[in-house]
């Protein structure tokens, strides 16, 4: 079993430590519109590791009727203002504001998300600036798991702009030979068999079986979906493929604690990037 919550422990204690070293504290402004309980739970936990790395973290909480451009006026505040190296706004974003827009609005010398098109072109064409969290803490356990990626066969499932896709173009950026799947895939069993590391990110609770799994592959799995019974679950059948896997990572506990460490990582740089270390 691969240790997520090990792995980011011991991230967010070398950016507190990278933190403590600066001659200036780096700011992190998190933007929440509405109510939405999930994003509250997420924006609570980052603003607390945050503040425990020694970053000024704060949470901007916004109404869920705010009209878009009052949202736009705030983050052009937080372009402008100095003291704030990273600003993040939690998605999903209430449906009269258009989330395209909004990310577009942020300065990508500030996006610490990695969403801003200027971050995703530099992603796809090689030269990484700020990357994405989730698949950036991927990465990490991987790396941290020892798995060798140049050559290796990778499976990411999923295609989605904040996990899929960038996923794929770091696997491919590590030589791996990287493979997409998604809702039209044929075969998708057979294309997973076939995976020395699968990455599954589709919010289909547990709809990766053992059967799927080749023997030995490592399987990273992104997925947090909420079963009618309350139960927290991955996207991997875990008992199951543990069953099969060289190396898996559960759910909770594995990716879920990355995304926040790479959040820290990321705020730190653009920090250091913007300010000089
Ligand atoms: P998303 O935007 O809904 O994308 C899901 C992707 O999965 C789509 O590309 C979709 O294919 C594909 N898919 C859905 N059903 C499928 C099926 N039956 N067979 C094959 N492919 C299928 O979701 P997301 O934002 O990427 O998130 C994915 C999961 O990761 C969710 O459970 C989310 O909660 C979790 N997540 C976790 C973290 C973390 O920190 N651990 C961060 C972000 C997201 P099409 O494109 O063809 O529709």
């Amino acid at each position: 079993m691969i240790d997520g919550k090990a792995v980011a422990a011991k991230l967010r204690a070398t950016v507190a430590v990278r933190v403590a070293s600066l001659r200036f504290t780096p700011g992190l402004a998190v933007i929440l519109v509405g109510d939405d309980p999930a994003s509250a739970v997420y924006v609570r936990s980052k603003d607390r590791a945050a503040k425990e790395a020694g970053i000024a973290a704060r949470t901007i909480r916004m109404p869920a009727d705010t009209p878009e451009v009052l949202l736009l006026a705030e983050i052009a505040r937080l372009n402008a203002d100095p003291d704030t190296d990273g600003i993040l706004v939690q998605l999903p974003l209430p449906p009269h504001i258009d989330a395209v827009a909004v990310i577009e609005a942020i300065d990508p010398a500030k996006d610490v998300d990695g969403f801003h098109p200027l971050n995703v072109g530099a992603l796809a064409s090689g030269r990484p600036a700020l990357v994405p969290c989730t698949p950036a803490g991927v990465m990490k356990l991987l790396h941290h798991a020892g798995v060798q990626l140049s050559g290796a066969r990778a499976l990411v499932l999923g295609r989605s702009s904040i996990v899929g896709r960038p996923m794929a173009l770091l696997l491919l950026a590590a030589d791996a030979t990287v493979t997409i799947a998604h809702s039209r895939t044929r075969d998708l069993a057979g294309e997973c068999r076939r995976a020395e590391v699968l990455i599954a990110a589709t919010g289909r609770p547990e709809m990766v079986r053992g059967d799927w799994i080749g023997e030995g592959a490592t399987v990273i799995d992104v997925g947090i979906d909420r079963l009618p019974d309350g139960r927290l679950v991955g996207d991997v059948a875990y008992a199951e493929c543990a069953e099969r896997a060289g190396a898996i990572t559960p759910v909770p506990g594995g990716v879920g604690p990355m995304t926040i460490a790479c959040l820290l990582e990321n705020t730190v740089e653009a920090a250091v990037r913007r300010r000089g270390g």
